[in-house]
């Protein structure tokens, strides 16, 4: 899982299993008191970030929920339902009125609390409903069918959804254009890969997603995990990269062993990660398999993948 120089810190997955593996050391947010308000880089449209009661080999610090405005507030991915998370929002509005909730995806760690929050605060909610798969948060119902380019304007500022599947199929970042500040959920993450779940998580897709966010030409990425990261086009780059060589290793793989199954094959592709991280690695792998089978570079029958000459 090591895409940077030096050695990688790989730490242990969570029962759930949805978010991400930690690859490199996270920065700046480790120290930060969970549901205290801080204020992000020094943009004109104020941001805060307000650390979730929820660290873990899954979530890392915690999940990054994000205040934006000052007037009209919108407030974005309000992370797993905590009533003391609920009581740090509302301090945080200090009886300001909150207008929209954007959840970027429906994983457990970034939307179950938007329900129980707009019923509080009477926001309306952005985002795409849960798809049909494991881990998801069916609770989230938005306000209305949420599109690619779909901008929600606010008092002196404005935020535009853009689709970014792969890591989920229903995932969005959401663009706050006055800054060119993206909020990234698990698109891209600071310090970590994500992890690909097929089959709605999809290894192309997520390909071609960053591909679109480092088309954006944004300054700032805000992840869902993680600290503000400054070189988006630069952090995007590794990220394509680290697929790209894991997809070479993918290859290399099926050449060498000529017929197998995942269980043979992950422990040859990822010789590089811990035991224990392995059935995390397997699936992420599948995502591979099945990109190269669409691409008719791989094939399997009966669960035994070789490569296609
Ligand atoms: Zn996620």
């Amino acid at each position: 899982m090591n895409y940077g120089s030096g050695a990688a810190r790989v730490q242990t997955l969570g029962p759930s299993g949805y978010d991400w593996i930690l690859t490199r050391s996270i920065d700046n947010i480790m120290q930060e008191q969970a549901g205290i308000p801080v204020p992000l880089g020094a943009f004109k449209v104020p941001v805060q970030r307000i650390l979730g009661r929820n660290p873990g080999p899954m979530t890392g610090p915690g999940t990054n929920s994000y205040l934006v405005g000052d007037k009209e507030l919108s407030l974005i991915d309000p992370g797993p339902i905590s009533l003391e998370q609920l009581e740090s929002f509302l301090a945080a509005l200090g009886g300001r009125q909150l207008q929209y909730i954007f959840c970027t995806h429906t994983h457990g760690d970034h939307s179950p609390a938007a329900m129980p929050l707009a019923e509080k605060t009477g926001a309306t909610l952005v985002g795409l409903k849960a798809p049909d798969a494991m881990g998801q948060d069916h609770s989230f119902e938005p306000s209305r069918q949420w599109h690619h380019g779909d901008v929600v304007e606010l008092d002196g500022y404005s935020l535009q959804c853009i689709h970014t599947p792969g890591h989920v199929s229903n995932h969005f970042c959401y663009l706050l254009r006055e800054e060119g500040l993206l909020f990234t959920g698990d698109h891209v993450l600071q310090g970590t890969t994500p992890v690909i779940l097929p089959p709605d998580g999809n290894m192309a897709d997520y390909l071609s997603s960053l591909r679109l966010v480092q088309s954006l030409g944004v300054k700032f990425l805000a992840p869902g995990h993680g600290g503000l990261m400054e070189n988006p086009h630069q952090e995007i780059e590794q990220l394509l990269q680290h697929r790209l060589q894991r997809e070479a290793k993918v290859i290399a793989g099926l050449r060498q062993l000529q017929e197998s199954g995942l269980d043979d094959l992950v422990v040859v592709v990822y010789d590089d990660v811990p035991q224990h991280l392995i059935p995390w690695a397997k699936k992420t792998l599948l995502a591979h398999l099945l990109k190269l089978e669409k691409e008719g570079r791989a094939q399997q029958s009966a669960e035994r993948w070789r490569a296609q000459p």
